[in-house]
């Protein structure tokens, strides 16, 4: 009865994977223009937080409208099922690994964690996914406390042996220019 239950719960995952992911697809915007947009919400996240206050509409309206082509899971199987639906395979075991030191170290850091994602977009060539941790900043948190985390965050897979991202590279760069 219990091996019928975990597959039974199982397939309903799949099914809901799949649902998630077609509705992004099917919202799929031009990547060049999400990049766009989401390099301006995290430049916005990085300012100074009366600067960030001044501009929180423009934050508000670029967060809902970015979470449209975000498809977020809780779990580490969950994430295999995506990824082997999205990526290439030979990928799929880097990118758990990659997703999970970001998010292992957010947790070891006190920062709450909302899930491993991909980001959904499309160019000429058809569909573009990009893997993803996503987590929440305590805006309690003085602005120092939340780059050193960020800084942290970062380059987690590189404390774990794996490669890190241009992306990773590129945000700890710009984050040390600020503290
Ligand atoms: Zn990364």
């Amino acid at each position: 009865m219990e091996e019928w239950n975990s597959t039974n719960k199982l397939l309903e995952a799949k099914e809901s994977l799949a649902k998630l992911l077609q509705e992004a697809q099917a919202r799929a915007m031009d990547s060049l223009e999400l990049n766009t947009m989401f390099r301006r919400k995290m430049d916005l996240l990085t300012q100074p937080f009366a600067e960030f206050l001044k501009n929180l509409d423009e934050y508000d309206k670029l967060d809902e409208e970015i979470k449209k082509h975000i498809v977020v899971v809780k779990t580490l199987p969950e994430y295999r099922m995506l990824l082997e639906k999205t990526a290439n395979t030979a990928t799929v075991e880097d990118t758990l690994a990659h997703e999970n030191a970001h998010l292992n170290k957010a947790e070891s850091l006190g920062v709450p964690v909302e899930g491993y994602a991909i980001i959904v977009s499309k160019n000429e060539k058809g569909f573009v996914y990009a893997p993803y941790a996503e987590y929440k900043m305590p805006t309690s948190w003085d602005q120092r406390r939340q780059i050193e985390a960020n800084i942290q965050i970062a380059n987690a897979p590189h404390e774990y042996g794996n490669r890190l991202s241009p992306t990773d590279e590129k945000r700890i760069e710009e984050l040390k220019k600020l503290n």
